[in-house]
């Protein structure tokens, strides 16, 4: 595959993409960050001990998965721990430019009603709501970094079924708005982002936060009959049938993204890299490969990254009871983003 790539990437390219991207910053000021480890020679990887919390016993949402996928990232020898920058928790002011000042005072001080909380499919807890700020705090902060280094990839995040004032689908806050929303407010020129969502589940909540943005772009590609039932109106939305495969599903990806980035010009790319397209997968109706979701995952950032665009990349969905097989799946976008980062140069 690496011979395909260097094939693929010419030299010209290489440095082309070098020289678009700045140089690693030398200090974490102005980034929220708690923790920087530099290495200026790998691809960002953003993490967090506080991704996990408590779940009662037998608790469908596979919550262990988020510190095996950087155990077996470090164990693979795929990244060292002196690439991974550490999120500072999201404050509630930053939580508050997508979600309603009512819902997250409730959410913080466990004033959730029991229908609300079964929407969401957790029962509250403070573990819980310190679990999605730490999240939603990591995906800004890969955000912030991508702009600076051109990728970078979250060990969490695409939480893509919150709405600004209530959660739902094991989503309580929506890491991908949050950071649409503040990039591109914190910018003079106020910067453009896309997000494409691969995760197999309609990014519904995202769809409607930005269904009047005209600087933040929606892209989902989805199984039609999955979750949820009530579908919103993305700025592009590809709804596939049940059982689809690689190469059918690869098409439809193949179809859109380069147009989508030509017409579209964004200033950076959120990518929900959900692996619950997958064939094992519990919760999703297509059959997708471990080679599959590799394939999918390199070509979405390698097409990126070769046009000079900045790239975010966060987990998205993925269920499996079988949470080490589980986190090893999630490990395969931060595998390809480490390829395209060694042959991008960058
Ligand atoms: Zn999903």
């Amino acid at each position: 595959m690496a011979c395909c790539m260097k094939r693929i990437l010419s030299k010209r390219l290489r440095l082309k993409v070098g020289r678009l991207f700045g140089a690693a910053p030398t200090s974490c000021r102005g980034f929220h960050a708690e923790l920087v480890r530099h290495d200026c020679c790998g691809l960002p990887i953003v993490h967090h001990s506080k991704y996990v919390c408590e779940l009662p016993a037998n608790h469908r949402f596979p919550m262990g998965k988020f510190p095996r996928v950087l155990h077996f990232l470090l164990q693979d020898q795929v990244i060292t721990d002196r690439q991974v920058w550490r999120p500072e928790i999201a404050s509630k002011d930053l939580l508050s430019c997508v979600h309603s000042e009512d819902y997250l005072s409730k959410l913080i001080a466990g004033k959730i009603d029991e229908q609300e909380q079964r929407r969401t499919g957790f029962p509250w807890s403070e573990g819980i709501v310190r679990r999605c700020r730490y999240e939603t705090a990591g995906t800004v902060l890969a955000a912030e970094i991508a702009l600076q280094r051109g990728l970078a990839c979250s060990t969490a995040g695409g939480t893509h079924h919150a709405f600004p004032s209530y959660g739902s689908g094991y989503c309580l806050l929506n890491d991908l708005a949050v950071a649409a929303k503040y990039l591109m407010d914190s910018s003079p020129t106020k910067r453009k982002v896309l997000i494409v969502d691969l995760d197999v589940h309609q990014g519904d909540g995202t769809a409607f936060i930005f269904k009047d943005e005209s600087s933040v772009f929606t892209f989902s590609v989805h199984c039609g009959k999955n979750f949820p039932l009530r579908k919103q109106q993305s700025d592009l939305d590809v709804s596939v049938e049940d059982g689809l495969e690689d190469k059918e599903y690869l098409s439809k990806v193949e179809a859109h993204l380069p147009w989508l980035l030509e017409s579209f010009h964004p200033d950076l790319v959120l990518y929900d890299a959900g692996v619950d397209p997958h064939w094992e997968d519990e919760l999703g109706r297509l059959r997708l490969t471990d080679q599959g979701l590799y394939q999918r995952d390199l070509y979405v950032m390698k097409t990126v990254v070769s046009k000079g665009i900045p790239v975010a990349s966060v987990i998205g969905g993925g269920y499996s009871r079988d949470i080490d097989r589980l986190a090893v799946r999630h490990s395969i976008v931060h595998r390809a983003a480490t390829q395209v980062w060694r042959e991008c140069g960058m």
